[in-house]
């Protein structure tokens, strides 16, 4: 039987757009249609509509002065456009860089081509709860080191680097900046980004539209354009700007930055339901631990084969992620978990639940009972 609530808790692959969001998209795109581009009015409408869009995303990070942003389709090109943008440009500069091994493949993905095109890679490894350690980076950093990028909240198990002890070890070298996949921390967690050089922002995972994101960047930076034609973007990123897109997103991060405090505090409550829940029944063993994110919420099935409980939850309208959205279908094996030290079977079958503004403390009730049922219907 189906229960009468659904119950999503992936919200770490993507979420419900906010009704603001969705009308503001529809309101720009109907009325405020021109070309960014274009010197007539209609066109100034949009650049306006733009300018407030780019300011917005400043204003709620805090970083009215001395940043910019350029608008993306998500955290992926925005991350691409960090990591090969800065290397290509400044190769001259060094040829070392330095990231860690259980990254986004929208970072490790850069890092493999940069290794094809000369430059010498490293990848720190994470200990035991899933952070690098600051010391392992000291060792790691060189006069040769260009670019750093580690990632604040990671996707898959949620845990926490220390930003602002990372930052200081690269900014004592002046030719290396450090670069932050944020993408699970933008809403959620609180991070100093005045400390960072680059980061960036994925619409679709705080409550914006699928297709919108940015990098936002200190002034000085210089990259290499990605996308090469009109100079939108800053030469950066050409293509006629959808300028709905952009304001959708800042409307999004501006929402999500404001409720961080009152919003973290509920899903840490909600968190704490379900692993008092969980703790109580066997067959588990947890990758998350008490100083990881609050939003997520990852465990292995020591008994079960991970992909059938997920799809006897999902029957039941409960909707949880078996390693994340973004490698499920190409691999079945979390790279994340492995890292911390856990076995093949552990690795093979993690859990993944990610909380959100939907959730409630009465799901843990819920999950928890239809859980059971499931570990105990399957074999
Ligand atoms: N980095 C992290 C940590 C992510 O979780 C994701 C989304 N799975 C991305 C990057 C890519 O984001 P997008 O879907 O906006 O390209």
């Amino acid at each position: 039987m189906k229960n009468a609530k659904t119950i999503y808790l992936d919200h770490a692959a993507t979420t419900k757009p906010y009704d603001e969001v969705v009308s503001l998209y529809a309101k720009i795109e109907s009325e405020h249609y021109g070309n960014s581009s274009s010197i007539h009015g209609l066109g100034i409408d949009a650049l306006s509509f733009l300018h407030k869009a780019r300011e917005l995303v400043l204003k709620s990070f805090n970083l009215l002065k001395g940043y910019k942003v350029i608008f993306t389709s998500g955290a992926t090109e925005a991350n691409n456009l960090a990591i090969l943008g800065y290397c290509l440009k400044h190769a001259n500069r060094g040829k070392h860089v330095i990231t860690s091994n259980v990254e986004h493949p929208s970072v490790l993905e850069c890092f493999k081509h940069l290794e094809s095109l000369g430059f010498k890679v490293t990848y720190l490894k994470v200990n035991k709860d899933g952070v690098v350690n600051p010391e392992e980076l000291s060792k790691a950093m060189t006069n040769e080191t260009i670019l750093v990028s580690l990632m604040s909240t990671n996707n898959e198990i949620g845990s926490i680097n220390n930003i602002p002890e990372l930052t200081k070890i690269v900014h004592q070298y002046p030719k290396a900046v450090f670069h932050s996949d944020t993408t699970q921390s933008i809403g959620k967690d609180k991070v100093n980004y005045s400390s960072l050089d680059m980061f960036v922002v994925s619409g679709h995972k705080i409550h914006g539209l699928k297709g919108s994101g940015c990098l936002v960047l200190k002034d000085k930076i210089d990259l290499e354009p990605r996308v090469f034609g009109g100079g939108q973007e800053d030469g950066l990123r050409s293509g006629t700007v959808a300028v709905g897109l952009c304001c959708s997103l800042a409307k999004a991060v501006s929402i999500s930055q404001l409720k961080i405090s009152a919003e973290s505090q509920r899903i840490s409550k909600i968190h704490q339901q379900f692993m008092v829940k969980l703790e109580n029944i066997e067959g588990i063993e947890f990758n998350s631990n008490q100083a990881s994110s609050p939003y997520i919420l990852n465990f292995s099935l020591t008994k079960k084969k991970a992909s059938v409980v997920v799809e006897a939850l999902s029957n039941v309208g409960i909707y949880v992620s078996s390693v994340s959205a973004c490698n499920s279908k190409r691999e079945p094996s979390s790279y994340v978990v492995s890292a911390l030290g856990k076995g093949e079977v552990a690795s093979h079958n993690t859990i993944r639940l990610s909380f959100g503004e939907d959730n409630t403390e009465e799901d843990a009730e819920i999950f928890a009972r239809e859980f059971n049922k499931v570990m105990e219907s399957i074999r």
